[in-house]
């Protein structure tokens, strides 16, 4: 007997049409034999709706940005530019794109390490916010702001000296090429200024994936007393502070829900009783897969169906190429499964426990792993949900020869 893994718990407000998995007031087996597959669905309902409960939940006066790396893909960031009060950027491609998809230069904030100097005079030619990242790129900023008689908006991206507690992924404490030490930020914030630059404010982001409500109400609260101490320090109120995000999503069996009510009342009372630095400065969340993750599925098509030593592969026309995150192969230490079903026999219970893989010649291309599944065979279609995020343009689509899947918005 091959013992069964658990897969993910599927996100809330998927509906059946005839039994299989709908997405759109369309079945999944439509939507692949008019888009091909394997094929990425985003719905705008689901993204329209997770704002709305973002926006209910969280103070008022608070700007949600939009972290395009987490899905770039036009229709999608078009329509999460109407939804979102400001985007996130991390690259001149990224700028490019967001502009594009009509982002106004004074919404956007480019952060990341490594900015070039074109990155840097393209940012200032459109009037973009550069969150800075070390006093070598704030000296190359001010540079580039004089050579075009242009004044670059900056703000300081700090390492903070504090962790977002079970975070997935680790971006502030400790060593890091990730925003400027804190005994730095001070100084250079006065360089800015005496260089005649708009400072912008800070931009401290301590992690990514929390799904516990007390780790990110703490990290806030850490990340609000730090503003505080370093615009104390020098004696000017920042206009802005981006406090990062980490808003998580379930993605493994166990995982709950991050409790946002719980988050958002936590912050309304932080942000109604600040130091008196702080009483005039912006607030700003910033978000990428809570925004998009669970907006998003894969399907993909069974092209075989083999066993292998009494255990059965479910052989698909996807994979990690599309799928990294969902293989276990991007950022995580044990792999287990995503969420996920036989799209087209949604409503059918379980019966048996296969491994369901991709077509490339890896043993590391496993979209779900001895998961208990309905019998399925040859023509079949595999969803993976919470693929809004990190998924088409955060996976290796050239590997093998195979090419980017289908992208596809849904009303
Ligand atoms: C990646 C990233 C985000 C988005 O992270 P999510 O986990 O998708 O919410 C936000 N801010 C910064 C600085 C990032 O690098």
């Amino acid at each position: 007997m091959i013992k069964t893994k658990a897969t993910g718990p599927i996100p809330t407000g998927f509906q059946a049409i005839d039994g299989e998995l709908a997405l759109g007031g369309q079945k999944a087996s439509a939507l692949v034999a008019e888009h091909g597959s394997p094929l990425f669905i985003y719905a705008k309902s689901r993204l329209d709706d997770r704002m709305a409960e973002l926006r209910a939940a969280m103070p008022d006066s608070l700007d949600l940005h939009y972290a395009m790396k987490a899905n770039p893909y036009a229709p999608l960031l078009r329509h999460m530019i109407g939804l979102a009060d400001g985007i996130d950027i991390a690259s001149g491609g990224e700028l490019r794109m967001a502009l594009a998809a009509g982002a106004a230069p004074d919404h956007v904030s480019f952060a990341g390490p490594g900015k070039q100097d074109e990155e840097l005079e393209q940012a200032i030619q459109a009037g973009v916010t550069i969150n800075i990242e070390s006093a070598g790129e704030c000296d190359r900023a001010l540079k580039i702001g004089k050579a075009f008689a242009k004044q670059p908006r900056l703000a300081i991206r700090v390492n903070p000296d504090f962790d977002l507690k079970g975070s997935g992924m680790k971006m502030g404490g400790g060593a890091k090429p990730f925003g400027m030490d804190i005994e730095l930020v001070a100084p250079t914030v006065r360089q800015i200024v005496e260089a005649g630059a708009d400072w912008r404010g800070f931009h401290i982001f301590a992690g990514s994936q929390a799904l516990s409500a007390d780790a990110i109400i703490e990290t806030q609260a850490q990340t609000v007393a730090l503003a505080a101490r370093l615009a104390t320090e020098i004696g000017q109120s920042p206009a802005h502070i981006n406090l990062g995000g980490g808003f998580g999503i379930p993605y493994f069996p166990g995982d709950d829900p991050l409790d946002i009510i719980k988050v958002g009342d936590a912050l309304s009372d932080q942000l109604a009783r600040l130091p008196d630095i702080l009483s005039s400065t912006q607030f700003a969340i910033e978000l990428g897969r809570y925004l998009v993750g669970e907006a998003g599925v894969y399907l993909t098509r069974i092209v075989d169906r083999k066993q292998s030593q009494g255990q059965t592969f479910l052989v698909t026309d996807g994979g990690l190429h599309h799928q990294l995150a969902a293989s276990g192969n991007f950022g995580t230490v044990v792999r287990r499964n995503y969420p996920a079903a036989i799209a087209s026999r949604f409503e059918e219970e379980p019966v048996e426990t296969v491994s369901i893989v991709g077509c490339l010649c890896t043993p590391l291309d496993r979209l779900s792993d001895n998961a208990a599944m309905p019998r399925a065979g040859v023509g079949d279609i595999v969803a993976i949900f919470c693929a809004g995020a990190y998924g088409a343009s955060a996976s290796p689509a050239n590997f093998l020869g195979q090419g980017p899947a289908a992208e596809l918005l849904l009303d």
